[in-house]
């Protein structure tokens, strides 16, 4: 159960599955929904920058990277320049820092190493700040309900607080038959320690999230900080909202937004060919049909020592260019160092998945072991032919059977690697 969730998580973490709004959006979002937010407009170029910024006609002004992930404030560039989240004086200033941001990647604790592309800044005009809460509602599985998670540590570092000083952190379920409450409101509200005066705009703000996140079938609405301005407004400074993309039918408008720039290439064009496809980074890639058998797969992998490299469901058909194209994916991460096939054939007979798999692997170069447990109609048949192929795959009807193998012969090239031992596993013999 344990490593279940492990893997569930870890594909929570990465996934693209929900689509994420960039802050200007979401702000435009907060906006309709009555939610403070300091006035502001994106910009994709210097000049729209310097422009954006005269139209927000203050003197005091903040420039913001707009790249789907958290941390910018403490984010660098890849030039170098620090900071995804700048402070400026004039329009002129912020022409200068759109310069050094536009078409530049910037990275944070979330982006992982290599950064992502920023397509667009934000201009807004800067507020006086007396406290900075954090506010965020998501669906929690356990309670099977949403759930609000305050705290009056707001600012950059959530996960620091989170780790450091739990009692912080406090998380209200909502029951879905009432939703929030004014009783609810004012407790939560209370939690934020903002001044007395604030409390009821901040109040306010937690019904007026709610209602945002109902409407629009959010997975999270994620505001850090929620701010009390010196003249006691409640103000939303950041935005990260997250949206079911089982919604997309009826959330046209939100769908509409999405910025490809912000989302990992492989991984939109393999669910263009209808495979759901989501990397990890451990080393073994993984093929299979059906999300759950995906799921279990993982967590047998995991069990057994080993770690996932990607999730990968190729849907019931598993037809040849399926099974190219998922394969084509998963040797194209280098840290794959085992793959590990495992089909069911249900919709689709063993022995034409495996006529599929053998001539595939045959007009590739894969030079990695692969183990290949089939199970289900015309099975017999199908272990016939691949044993019949001259290729060096491991062909297995067991699961356990077939999860160990792939761990330990992973394990193995990992470590010649390491080494820079070359162990050949070239296709055929
Ligand atoms: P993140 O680092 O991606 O979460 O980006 P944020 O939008 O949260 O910006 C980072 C930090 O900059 C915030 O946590 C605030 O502390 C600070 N910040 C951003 N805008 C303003 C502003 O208008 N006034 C003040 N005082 N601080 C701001
Ligand atoms: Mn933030």
């Amino acid at each position: 159960m344990l490593n279940r969730q492990l893997c569930s998580s870890k594909v929570a973490h990465t996934t693209k599955r929900h689509l994420s709004l960039h802050e200007y959006r979401s702000a435009q979002l907060l906006d309709r929904y009555g939610v403070g937010v300091p006035k502001g407009f994106p910009a994709f170029t210097p000049e729209e920058a310097e422009n954006a910024a005269k139209a927000v006609g203050k003197e005091d002004m903040v420039i913001k990277a707009q790249v789907l992930a958290g941390g910018r404030g403490k984010g660098v560039f890849d030039t170098g320049l620090k900071g995804g989240v700048k402070l400026i004086g004039s329009p002129y200033e912020a022409k200068l820092y759109a310069e050094q941001m536009l078409g530049h990647k910037l990275i944070t604790k979330q982006t992982g190493p290599q950064g992502k592309p920023c397509t667009g800044v934000y201009i807004v005009e800067r507020e006086f700040v007396r406290r900075e809460a954090y506010i965020a509602i998501l669906m929690d599985r356990t309670n099977q309900c949403p759930m609000i998670v305050a705290s009056s540590e707001g600012g950059m570092d959530i996960e620091g607080v989170a780790a450091e000083h739990p009692d912080a952190i406090h998380q209200t379920p909502i029951p879905l038959a009432t939703g929030v409450t004014d009783e609810i409101a004012n407790t939560i509200a209370g939690q934020l320690g903002f001044s007395i005066q604030a409390q009821p705009a901040a109040a306010q703000a937690i019904k007026d999230l709610y209602k945002l996140f109902q409407d629009k079938d959010c997975t999270q609405v994620e505001i850090n900080p929620l701010s009390e301005t010196t003249d006691h407004r409640v103000v939303a400074m950041d935005a990260k909202l997250g949206f079911d993309d089982n919604a997309a039918f009826r959330q046209e408008e939100i769908f509409s937004w999405r910025d490809l720039s912000q989302e990992d290439a492989d991984e939109i064009e393999a669910a263009r060919d209808g495979l759901n496809f989501i990397k990890l980074d451990g080393t073994i890639g993984c093929l299979v049909n059906g999300a759950g058998l995906a799921m279990a797969t993982m967590d047998i992998i995991k069990l057994y020592g080993g770690d996932p490299a990607n999730f990968l469901d190729c849907g019931g058909g598993a037809t040849i260019d399926a099974i190219r194209h998922a394969l084509q994916l998963i040797t194209s991460e280098r840290q794959v160092t085992g793959i590990f096939v495992n089909i069911f054939g249900g919709i689709v007979r063993c022995d034409i998945i495996a006529k599929g798999l053998i001539s595939v692997a045959q007009s590739m170069d894969i030079n990695v072991p692969i183990v290949a447990r089939l199970q289900g109609t015309n099975v017999e048949e199908a272990h016939r032919l691949i044993s019949d192929s001259g290729l060096k795959i491991f062909s297995f009807t067991d699961l356990d059977d077939a999860a160990q193998k792939v761990c330990q012969l992973s394990k193995v090239v990992s470590m010649a690697r390491e080494i820079d031992v070359n162990v050949s596993f070239e296709l055929p013999l």
